[in-house]
């Protein structure tokens, strides 16, 4: 490519930054150009469910690190609108037409909404994803509500459970499933959760639908009606029901993007509608769904702090015609919850087995590691890190599973079903 070329970013966030900062990085010395829709620069949102909900970080001072000297022009508070692929422009909400010669897509995901939009928009009903969201229910909180509703028990609620139990408030999480994280982890370990989120005093209702949120008759929440009967009183509600990607500026673009995400290639080059990869376009992060060599089952979307980092980094050089080996980084990420560090590797997606296989689950200080068809797949550790690294080799070389027995800190290793709900129920 020439040096010169125009390199467009759309999603100013932690993908886009980092593949910024990687074209740079490598070479690029021509104009890169980042256009946002937030009004704020590139920010860390993992604090946005943890220490800005109690107060120990502001939601002001979770910005990410970057180099300085990175040259680059910012249009933030700016939404891209559409893709013209002939023209090779971007437009944007302003009417503006961004013209470019290679772009890389990097609009991430927002949160799902309640499904009901005249209840979402009640005074107290708060979601979990940007900066303003977390603030506003920050403020929401240091005002004491005599309870809070979470609905949803996958990460995001479970950890917000956890933000305000900490800072002593009355809670209720509600989720259709029978364990938290029902999804990512199965039910056999999800049971560890459920225990950390009782023993922490939550009121946590597995199994639970909630039909409704209720107004007070003056636009604010007063709480919510339970399928099945019943209610739970409370005048802030934490809707946490997962994400939806950000692939609506893309309709009729001509790209293969939808709601399961921006199609790629294993280099992170986007394919068009027939398949086929689009030259000088490319896709990272939460957006972009991937083939992975290791999951079989077709291609795969992440919501991974550390693969949006390095998905970015490889779509860089794709767009700089450097790339290597097809993008293989092993997925993993972390949540921290109850004073415990969960932290996985692998995809447990389809594992058909789980077993603890170091430490003592009672304590939830474990190692549990999933097998699908006879290899591993995936390990997850409570309070226990230290042997991630050598389970995440394991499952790079496709090791039978279980891959390591007779190793220190290991009582009897006995493979279970994980659980997995047949499918899993949302909100
Ligand atoms: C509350 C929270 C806690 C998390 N905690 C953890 C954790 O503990 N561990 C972990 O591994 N991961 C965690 N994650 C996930 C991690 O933060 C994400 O995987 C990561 O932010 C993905 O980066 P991204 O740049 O791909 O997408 P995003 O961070 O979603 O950024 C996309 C950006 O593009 C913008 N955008 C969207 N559409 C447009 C458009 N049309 N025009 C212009 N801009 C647009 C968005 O507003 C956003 O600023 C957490 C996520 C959240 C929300």
């Amino acid at each position: 490519m020439a040096d010169r070329d125009r390199i467009l970013v759309v999603g100013a966030s932690l993908a886009g930054l980092r593949g910024a900062e990687a074209l740079r990085r490598h070479g690029h010395a021509g104009p890169i150009t980042l256009v946002g829709d937030e009004p704020y620069p590139p920010y860390d949102r993992p604090p946005l469910s943890k220490r800005v909900l109690t107060g120990e970080a502001r939601a002001d001072r979770i910005a990410l690190p970057s180099r300085p000297g990175l040259d680059l022009t910012w249009r933030l508070g700016t939404a891209a609108v559409g893709l013209d692929l002939a023209a090779r422009e971007v437009a944007l909400a302003t009417g503006e037409r961004l013209p470019f010669d290679r772009l890389l897509i990097a609009t991430g995901t927002r949160a799902r909404p309640w499904p009901n939009a005249a209840e979402a928009a009640l005074a107290g009903v708060h979601s979990v994803r940007n900066r303003d969201d977390s603030e506003r229910l920050r403020g929401a909180l240091a005002a004491a509500p005599r309870r809070v509703l979470i609905i949803g028990a996958g990460f995001i609620g479970c950890e917000a459970a956890s933000a305000c139990r900490s800072i002593g408030l009355p809670v209720t999480l509600a989720d259709p499933n029978p364990t938290p994280l029902a999804s990512v982890l199965g039910t056999r370990i999800g049971a560890a959760v459920a225990a950390m989120l009782r023993e922490a005093g939550v009121d946590y209702r597995p199994s639970t639908r909630v039909e409704a949120l209720e107004s007070d008759g003056e636009g604010r929440v007063r709480g919510a009606r339970l399928v099945g009967g019943g209610t739970v009183a409370a005048p802030v509600v934490i809707v946490a029901l997962g994400a939806l990607r950000n692939t609506e500026w893309l309709a009729g673009s001509g790209l293969a993007a939808d709601a399961g995400g921006v199609a790629c290639d294993g280099q992170c080059r986007v394919l068009d509608r027939d398949g086929r990869a689009v030259e000088g376009i490319a896709a990272a992060g939460d957006v972009a769904r991937f083939p992975h060599p290791l999951f079989e089952d077709g291609p795969v979307a992440l919501e991974h702090w550390g693969h949006a980092v390095a998905q970015a980094e490889h779509a860089a050089r794709t767009l700089l015609g450097q790339a290597g080996a097809p993008y293989a980084e092993i997925p993993a990420f972390w949540s921290s919850q109850f004073d415990v560090n969960i932290k996985s590797v692998g995809l447990t997606n389809g594992a058909d087995s789980v077993a603890v296989t170091q430490g003592d689950f009672g304590a939830r200080r474990f190692v549990a590691v999933y097998g699908r068809n006879g290899r591993t797949v995936a390990a997850v550790s409570f309070d226990q890190t230290r042997w991630l690294p050598a389970y995440a080799g394991r499952i790079e070389a496709r090791a039978a599973f279980p891959p390591i027995l007779g190793a220190t800190d290991q009582g009897r290793v006995a493979p279970a079903d994980p659980g997995f709900p047949a499918s899993p129920a949302r909100g």
